[in-house]
């Protein structure tokens, strides 16, 4: 039996983790689970696995929590803050840490796991963005390891040479080719996406996903910030990593060999199957997807991603091409901007706008320590919010 902790567990990919653990009876002990505030949805959790300690980011939150676990006479100890939600996949009787908070929040908990040695099944990538080199370095240092869960890069774990994820150069690898939906903007008249609504642009047509990385998806930022992630992870320049558009989202990525081969991964569209594949690596268990039905579908399609349409994708290109520091404040531009279209405070084309904004006023000093990356994060929403005001609706 493996431990496991679920960094948010509530979401998105914190619901698909425990769908796959309930598949798989035996194999995981749930040992650990956290979310931010969303108390009812950790209750049901807490019924159904029994973690040892269930954490909540608000405290009013966790009091509603532990007056419920109490009433039930359930044995999970709740916990609230950041602190708790960091140590909570550092326990000692954790073994698997799935990192599956949103956005920049994830960081601390995701390094504190990472230097607890533990292995990281890693949602979170905005972490991987902001602080990828800490990331490895601690793993390095406390003998953790890295399975990336975000289709695309665990697609290219999958079809790189085994042990080789770090030195594709010497397998022969020449590119990494990243697969992207073109989300559901991908036909509308340019001159529509001014009057896009939050619900239009979460309306993802074939993955369900958070809210956030929904409208990553519409922008393409999301397919911008796993360019700055395969760098990180696979330990390439950004020149050695590609984009293409494939509506159907069933080859979730390629790597391109020196002699002409290029390998894919393919499935549905579900991320219980990355789930399941870094859960059981290196073996192989039932995820709950149904095997590719490749004659049902007939075709599968590919176009270059619009640079006019999704300008995000050249901003993270820019910011890939450019220091350490130029990722953490593209990621924190975009979290901040991305938050104000989904409130109805600007348009869904103002996010571009304002992460171009920000990142125009940033001059290389690339971030050394964990200190300055939280310093040059904190300075860059601070720069989006004064760029927002700006910009009336
Ligand atoms: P989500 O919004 O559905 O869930 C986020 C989880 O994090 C929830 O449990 C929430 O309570 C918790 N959370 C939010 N803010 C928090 C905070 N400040 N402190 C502590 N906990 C907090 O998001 P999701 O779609 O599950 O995505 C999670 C991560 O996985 C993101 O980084 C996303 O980019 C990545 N990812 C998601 C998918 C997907 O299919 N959903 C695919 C690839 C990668
Ligand atoms: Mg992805």
């Amino acid at each position: 039996m493996k431990g496991l902790a679920i960094l948010g567990a509530t979401g998105s990919i914190g619901l698909s983790t425990l769908d796959v653990v309930a598949r798989n009876p035996g194999r995981f002990a749930v040992r650990a689970l956290t979310a931010g505030r969303n108390w009812q949805r950790l209750l049901e959790q807490c019924r159904q696995f029994r973690p040892a300690v269930a954490v909540l980011l608000d405290p009013a939150a966790a009091a509603q929590l532990e007056a419920a676990v109490r009433a039930e006479g359930l044995a999970v100890e709740v916990q609230a803050g950041a602190e708790a939600l960091a140590a909570a996949g550092a326990r000692p009787d954790v073994d698997y840490v799935m990192a599956a908070i949103v956005g920049a929040a994830g960081l601390l908990p995701t390094l504190a796991a990472a230097r607890a040695g533990k292995r990281i099944l890693l949602a979170n990538k905005e972490a991987v963005v902001m602080a990828g080199n800490l990331l490895l370095e601690a793993l390095a240092a406390s003998g953790g390891e890295l399975l990336p869960i975000d289709s695309e890069h665990n697609a290219l774990f999958q079809c790189l040479p085994p042990g080789r994820d770090r030195d594709s150069d010497g397998a022969g690898v020449t590119r990494l080719l990243l697969t992207a939906s073109g989300g559901p903007f991908l036909d509308t008249p340019l001159a529509a996406l001014e009057e896009v609504t939050p619900a239009q642009a979460c309306a993802h047509p074939n993955w369900e996903m958070g809210r956030k990385i929904s409208v990553d998806s519409a922008t393409m930022m999301n397919k911008g910030l796993e360019i700055i992630e395969a760098c990180r992870l696979f330990g390439v320049p950004v020149a050695r990593v590609g984009v293409v558009v494939h509506p159907e989202s069933i080859i979730h990525s390629l790597v391109e060999y020196r002699d002409g081969s290029m390998l894919a991964q393919l499935g549905n569209p579900d991320m219980r199957t990355p789930i399941a594949h870094a859960l059981a690596w290196p073996e192989r268990m039932p995820s709950g997807v149904e095997p590719l039905d490749l004659a049902a579908r007939g075709s599968l399609n590919f176009r270059p991603a619009d640079p006019a349409r999704f300008p995000c994708l050249a901003l993270a290109m820019q910011a890939a091409a450019g220091d350490a520091g130029a990722p953490v404040v593209l990621n924190a531009a975009n979290e901040v901007a991305v938050a104000a279209f989904l409130a109805g405070r600007v348009r869904f084309t103002a996010i571009a706008a304002i992460i171009d904004a920000v990142l125009a006023q940033y001059t290389d000093s690339a971030p050394a320590d964990l200190e300055s990356i939280l310093a040059l994060d904190a300075h860059s929403r601070d720069a989006a919010e004064e760029k927002i005001r700006t910009l009336a609706l």
